[in-house]
């Protein structure tokens, strides 16, 4: 599973030592470790041969960006799936959403996913007239109480007490037919969208803001030695590549200035390293790894993040889980 750019913008300015708002950081990687818990969860409760679909950005229409965390592809039914990891307790009264046993209610994610459900059943039509649609919501924190006083109409709240039954009720289902998945992913393809939260990367003026050096790509740390084609991190052993991580640095300069891609030259690539490797190093790893942009005066590394991504299926990243 791959971390929302969102995610991988805050980290790769943290670790380059900007300040961050630490709150969104935390609640993007708490979301993302739920993700995981629950991808790991199918492959477990042996459902990962049947058709989920990854972080599904889509767009009907002049309606908003929706998605579904997962989105389960059977063959009469699409189930549209949310984990929340909420450490602490969750109560839908009266058609509202409550955390903690709080007063305000927050965003009300029921009446979100039943608005989706909406969108998703026009996409679901185009590819069959009898597929229905429905939400749930998964509670993957063991600390997270589900209260409901309702059932709300095509969201199922699912606590994580209830998360293997949930699963197990797909056991004896069909996997969707070749052609069937063939027609999905085209019609899926044709709705989807980029990431649907701005994301703000560094203006181009801020780059001396940066902390410079090569930094682990095991445990982000500095300080690390490099050998004659690998470099080694003397925190926790890890070895790599020089050309991979060329590659990396690179890509981190790209996250950082995530609207500003004509920053990813030798020069900055280079600087943001603090000189460990050579530039003639650097400029021989990223000619190889990446398409040369020539714009007026200099040319930068072409690295998409924003391009649309060919729908991902959970079996793809099985092994990354
Ligand atoms: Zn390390």
């Amino acid at each position: 599973m791959e971390k929302n750019v969102e995610l991988r913008v805050l980290e790769a300015l943290a670790v380059r030592g900007v300040p961050v708002d630490e709150a969104a950081l935390s609640n993007l990687r708490a979301g993302y470790e739920g993700e995981q818990k629950f991808a790991r969860a199918v492959v477990e409760f042996g459902l990962s041969h049947l058709m989920w679909v990854e972080d599904y950005w889509f767009k009907v229409g002049n309606g908003p960006k929706r998605q579904p965390d997962f989105l389960l592809i059977l063959p009469y039914e699409w189930v549209a799936i949310d984990v929340k990891n909420y450490q602490s307790r969750f109560e839908y009264r009266e058609g509202k959403c409550y955390l903690n046993g709080g007063t305000t209610p927050m965003d009300n994610i029921v009446v979100a996913a039943q608005n989706r459900n909406q969108s998703l059943q026009k996409v679901a039509r185009e590819v069959a007239g009898n597929i229905s649609v429905r939400s749930a919501l998964v509670f993957i924190n063991e600390n997270c109480h589900v209260y409901q006083d309702d059932m709300p109409c095509d969201v199922e709240l699912v606590p994580r007490t209830l998360l293997k039954p949930f699963l197990e009720q797909y056991l004896g289902t069909g996997v969707v037919k070749d052609w069937l998945r063939d027609r999905t992913l085209s019609v899926l393809d044709k709705y989807q969208t980029e990431y649907g939260f701005e994301v703000k990367g560094l203006r181009v003026e801020q780059f001396g803001e940066l902390r410079r050096g090569i930094v682990c790509g095991g445990c982000g740390q500095y300080g690390l030695v490099k050998n004659k084609l690998h470099i080694h991190c003397p925190h926790c052993g890890a070895e790599e590549a020089t050309g991979d991580v060329v590659k990396r640095h690179a890509l981190q300069l790209r996250l950082v200035f995530y609207d500003n891609p004509e920053m990813v030259t030798i020069k900055n690539v280079y600087e943001l390293m603090g000189g460990g490797i050579t530039q003639r190093t650097v400029r021989t790893y990223m000619y190889k790894q990446f398409k040369v942009v020539n714009k007026a005066r200099a040319s930068y590394y072409d690295i998409d993040l924003s391009a649309k991504k060919s729908v991902t299926l959970l079996s793809d990243g099985i092994s990354s889980v």
